[in-house]
């Protein structure tokens, strides 16, 4: 079986061996389970479908059917397979009806190893028809992050493609970059996986050596751009190795083309802007090694695949994490010592959010908008950080902190980073604080809400800091936070974190402060304290039933709208725990399970208006 699948490799697709996670996802294929394959970009995700597709058609167990969002990159793969001479053939909505027709008989005949569909052409009902007629050898869905209303992908046809899943047998394969333990737990349900092998991959880079700096203006960032370049030995023409600058702004790729020309060096730039034949030339001198350093925006990245890239500079902040990970992660592909320069500074997050725009109108446009928001503000929190670069890049991507070495490359670890030189007043003298991810972050801010709700009155925020954390000090006893459940809730954290969390539910207004000579804090939205703890609200009869009824109804018409499974805007369990608790408040809302901060995004206000309304 496993000699099948490494004959393939060889013979096939012209390779050695496997990479670290691919041979686990190759055979758990083979053997027919589902599998949730998570690696980085680059990684090696297509193989991992492509060998058991090719293993099992000539076998004659039928075909592999791919679904992937993009289209360009289905071309490039059905071109790539077909040179490697497998049967391979995509099916889109810009073909021609014929031409459809056509695969479609190949797909009948059993003469296709490989076929790549979208999304919307894989749930047209005569396609899921087919899938459950067709010996199907398995179903790969690449991108598979889609289906998360979280992450900054979501196309909602992904969600319904777990409704395949009752359509054939075949195993499933869910490919992905990103994946927080969140993302896979929402992947695995919406897609219907069986007890799928779960492969993650590394995500770590130990060859990068990973630095931020800030720097307030363009000259200091030229500097700081030719030192590193000089560094890396660039000016000399001869050397081998190579550089990519990447800019926010075509302007300033232009910008620093010039500068780095009329410092010495060979130089071309890259942006959409540019007429079809001057970026073709530049990426071909580059290519080449006539010019050792390509200044681009993040245009210049689709399939690009440079084994000695030495040097990756962001001469301004990206988007979020996740690009800037995908971006730096294309220096050091040889496994050879490689840095990567972020600089930064304030002016840069008013870049982003003038690349962003303003919110459109919705609901949901307005989510998508504060994620946006969100995963820029976790950049700037990497890159004012104080811990391992490459811990904080792992913890995000894998989300956990545990058990990660440092790397000793970053400037963290050597020592070396860079002091921000505006520093925020309020962060000037706060101790470094650990980057939680969106997920981390929401359990977190549950745990402290319901130790607010549990608490009879409003206590200092070191109490609350020392009983979240597991504390029997004298305060955290007096207050009997030790008997409570939330004790010790985010004990993995250390102070700075969890006092950073308490201060950022205060700068929300969450909590509010209450008294003068001793500051303490409380729910902003919890009524006055009453004594004798929890205050929740039993109520019962028939007006808990009438807004059951009105959830209920609510959760069916949005459905309905939304082309969803009402089970997707959120489960029948929640109406039930809505019409009991009767939140007041979104911080009432976190508390309730089954609603993700998303959901509550989305529908939160409208709940809390039926519960006003009927509760
Ligand atoms: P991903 O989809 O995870 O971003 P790809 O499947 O496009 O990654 O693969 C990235 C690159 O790695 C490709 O150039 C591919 O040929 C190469 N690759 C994948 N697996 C192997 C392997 N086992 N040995 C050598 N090269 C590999
Ligand atoms: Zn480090």
């Amino acid at each position: 079986m496993a000699d099948a699948a490494r004959a393939c490799l060889r013979e096939v697709f012209g390779h050695n061996a496997f990479r670290a996670g691919q041979a686990d996802a190759v055979d758990a294929v083979l053997h027919g389970r589902d599998a949730l394959v998570v690696l980085p970009t680059g990684g090696g995700k297509s193989l991992c479908y492509q060998v058991p597709a090719v293993v099992m058609a000539r076998r004659g167990q039928g075909a592999t059917v791919v679904i992937s969002p993009l289209i360009a990159l289905m071309r490039d793969q059905v071109e790539a397979l077909v040179d490697k001479g497998v049967q391979a053939a995509a099916l889109n909505s810009h073909q021609e009806p014929e031409q459809r027709r056509e695969i479609l008989g190949r797909m009948r005949r059993g003469e296709l190893e490989l076929l790549y569909v979208s999304p919307e052409r894989a749930m047209m009902k005569h396609f899921t028809d087919l899938l459950g007629r067709l010996p199907i050898a398995a179903l790969a869905i690449d991108e598979a992050h889609c289906v998360s209303q979280w992450g900054h992908d979501f196309r909602p046809e992904y969600l319904r493609l777990g409704e395949l899943r009752g359509a054939t047998a075949a195993p499933i394969i869910a490919l992905t970059a990103t994946a927080t333990p969140r993302v896979r737990t929402e992947i695995q349900r919406a897609l219907g996986l069986r007890k799928p092998a779960e492969v993650l991959g590394s995500f770590a880079r130990p060859n990068l050596a990973l630095s931020c700096h800030s720097l307030r203006t363009d000259a200091m960032r030229i500097e700081a751009t030719v030192t590193a370049l000089r560094e890396a030995g660039l000016d000399d023409r001869k050397a081998p190795g190579r550089a990519i600058v990447y800019c926010s702004t075509r302007k300033k790729t232009q910008t620093v083309h010039k500068a780095l020309k009329s410092a010495g060096f060979t130089a071309g730039y890259y942006h959409a802007g540019r007429t079809k034949l001057a970026r073709e030339r530049a990426q071909q001198a580059f290519d080449a090694g006539r010019t050792k350093v390509l200044i681009a925006t993040n245009a210049f990245g689709m399939g690009i695949d440079y084994e000695d890239v030495r040097l990756l500079v962001h001469f301004q902040l990206p988007g979020s994490l996740e690009a800037y990970y995908q971006e730096a992660g294309r220096a050091g592909r040889d496994g050879k010592p490689a840095r990567c320069l972020l600089l930064h500074g304030t002016s840069d997050i008013m870049t982003q959010r003038r690349l962003m725009g303003q919110p459109e109108a919705g609901r949901a446009a307005r989510a998508h908008h504060e994620h946006r928001e969100h995963s820029l503000q976790l950049l700037v929190d990497y890159a004012r950080g104080a811990r391992c670069r490459q811990q904080v890049l792992c913890a995000h991507f894998t989300g956990s902190l545990e058990a990660l070495p440092t790397c000793g490359r970053c400037d963290v670890c050597t020592g070396t980073v860079t002091a921000p030189a505006e520093p925020p007043k309020a962060e000037r003298k706060a101790p470094a604080a650990a980057v939680l991810d969106a997920e981390q972050q929401r359990d977190a801010r549950a745990q402290v809400l319901a130790l607010m709700n549990a608490i009879p009155k409003p206590l200092g925020k070191m109490t609350l800091v020392r009983g979240l954390r597991g504390s029997k000090a004298k305060n955290v006893r007096a207050a009997k936070l030790h008997t409570l459940e939330q004790h010790g809730a985010l004990s993995q954290y250390d102070e700075p974190t969890v006092t950073a969390l308490i201060e950022q539910l205060a700068r929300e207004k969450v909590l509010v402060p209450r008294g003068r000579k001793y500051p303490t804090l409380w729910l902003a939205e919890r009524a006055t304290p009453t004594r004798g703890g929890a205050r929740r609200k039993t109520s019962g009869g028939r007006g808990t039933s009438e807004l059951a009824r009105q959830l209920e109804n609510y959760r069916r018409r949005t459905a309905r709208k939304l082309k969803w499974k009402p089970y997707h805007v959120f489960h029948r369990k929640v109406v039930l725990a809505v019409a009991r608790a009767q939140p007041q408040s979104t911080a009432d809302l976190a508390l309730i399970a089954g609603l993700a901060e998303a959901k509550i995004e989305r529908f939160g206000e409208d709940i809390l208006a039926l519960v006003r309304e009927f509760g």
